[in-house]
């Protein structure tokens, strides 16, 4: 297995390592103990709860510490700084907050719950429903395999509970598990206070899979059940965070439980590609699947991140232009193809128009543009020679920066900057630091010219990823900076 590169284990974050070792020992020692006792599973679940309480609360506490200090801002933080409460929707719909909230319907024949949240939040989260209802819980119903979404299945899961998910959920959660590393050390680029991929805690409760749906519902079809009186029907709905993405609808009460179909606000650009490292989701999927929760006609939308949204004119407005934005994007992209345009200029032209405008801190039009001209035309894109072989620009740039000399990239460099082109300046400071990995000057206008970037992505549109990102590269670079020899 692959470990972290250099500039991952620099950015240091995460639970620290002793800590990490203590909380690992107490988790063994609490597990001893129920394993140790005739009591059987009902105790070996409880002492897995507390355990994972208590690393929850410590990964909580550092955070509230603020110990990483810089790069902690933007939505991610503020969801796992989100306090753990019970809130209620109706009569019947309770929920708990956290990074992901945990939904509970209750019934007088059981209990449904929607998504499971967080595994490190599952206790508490547990415990403050169960207060609500201590009833059978007779149905989960997971929105998607993300982590977030599922992580305390199995301490809701009692005997006899259904599981219910997409048909695809399982293919999905196969090639989350098989990529688990890779796409930490991507996340942990984005999220530096994850800890390092080795100081994580690696032990079987808290690892990511394994869950069986017992019932799966596939693209676009209705499962619909009865509890209690009460009818619900689960919904196949492709094409959001996942090709397996699920939702919950209650007829009666006219309430969608939408997991991430919408992503973590309502309404915003969606994610139609995740920079974080997944495979690619389907655009027109997403428009077909948007079509038929219009027409249910929600009067409440309850999202398994952040707050519900109450109003069926708004939620209809909300989810016709979210509808109609993507579809926008999706033929001006494909407009864009027949004409022969490049994926570059695309990128550049296709801006959503006025009346569509949404909010792109989640999704992003440009990366969406780029991911639709993927999903239909893979990655060669006809431009050059060179993509057809395993031979990146890249590789000739030490040569290219020998040949050129210091002097005149780094003037080359300083004009694109004075120019307004930050990218360009990246471009001709990757030359050069190709050749002289160490030169301060260089590395000096890398800084400048993510900071430009960052400005412009906090004055433009805000895009989470974008921040992140543009964070982690700030950060490698002032290591780099400091640095008495070259990183
Ligand atoms: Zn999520």
């Amino acid at each position: 297995m692959k470990t972290p590169s250099k500039e991952l284990k620099r950015q240091g974050g995460g639970i620290g390592r002793p800590l990490l070792a203590v909380l690992v020992v107490i988790a063994l020692v609490v597990l001893w103990l129920a394993m140790d006792d005739d009591a059987g599973e009902g105790l070996k679940k409880q002492a897995e709860l507390k355990t994972l309480e208590v690393i929850g609360d410590a990964a909580t506490k550092r955070l509230d510490f603020g110990d990483d200090g810089e790069g902690t801002h933007g939505s991610a933080v503020d969801l796992i700084k989100r306090p753990i409460e019970v809130r209620q929707v109706a009569d019947n719909v309770h929920y708990a907050t956290g990074v992901g909230n945990t939904i509970m319907i209750t019934t007088g024949e059981g209990n449904v719950i929607f998504d499971t949240g967080l595994v490190l939040q599952v206790a508490k989260q547990l415990k403050a429903l169960k207060e609500v209802s201590d009833a059978p819980v007779r149905y989960i119903v997971l929105s998607h395999s993300h982590a977030d979404h599922i992580g305390g299945t199995r301490y809701w899961q009692e005997d006899g509970t259904e599981i219910i998910a997409h048909g695809d959920f399982l293919e999905e959660q196969r090639y989350l598990s098989e990529l688990e590393p890779y796409q930490y050390r991507r996340n942990r680029t984005l999220f530096p206070w994850m800890p390092a991929w080795e100081d994580r805690p690696d032990i079987a409760m808290m690892r990511y899979g394994g869950i069986e749906p017992t019932i799966a519902v596939p693209d676009w079809e209705t499962f619909s059940f009865t509890l209690g009186g009460v009818e619900f029907q689960v919904i196949g709905t492709p094409g959001a965070e996942g090709a397996d993405n699920a939702v919950l609808w209650m007829p009666e009460q006219k309430i969608l439980f939408s997991g991430d179909f919408f992503g973590p606000q309502f309404p915003q650009f969606p994610n139609v590609f995740t920079m974080r490292g997944e495979k690619i989701r389907k655009p027109m999927e997403y428009v077909k699947s948007l079509d038929l929760l219009i027409a249910l006609e929600p009067e409440i939308v309850v999202p398994s991140h952040l707050n519900p949204t109450v109003g069926a004119e708004e939620i209809r407005a909300g989810m016709t232009r979210i509808r109609d934005a993507v579809q926008y994007v999706h033929d001006e992209t494909v407009a864009g193809m027949n004409a022969g345009k490049s994926v570059y200029q695309l990128m550049q032209e296709i801006k959503l128009p006025p009346h569509l405008d949404l909010v792109q801190n989640h999704g992003k039009v440009d990366w969406a543009v780029r991911s639709i001209w993927d999903y239909y035309a893979s990655w060669f894109h006809f431009d050059s020679t060179t993509e057809l072989y395993p031979v990146p620009a890249r590789d000739v740039y030490a040569d290219l920066a020998q040949a050129a000399g210091s002097e005149a990239l780094l003037s080359m460099a300083t004009n694109y900057l004075t120019q307004g082109e930050p990218v360009k300046t990246l471009h001709i400071v990757e030359v050069e630091l190709a050749g002289n990995p160490g030169n301060k000057a260089a590395l000096g206008l890398r800084k400048q010219a993510l900071e430009t970037l960052m400005q412009r992505a906090e004055e433009g549109e805000r895009n989470d990823y974008e921040i992140y990102w543009l964070q982690a590269r700030l950060g490698d670079t002032e290591s780099r900076l400091a640095a008495d020899t070259p990183l």
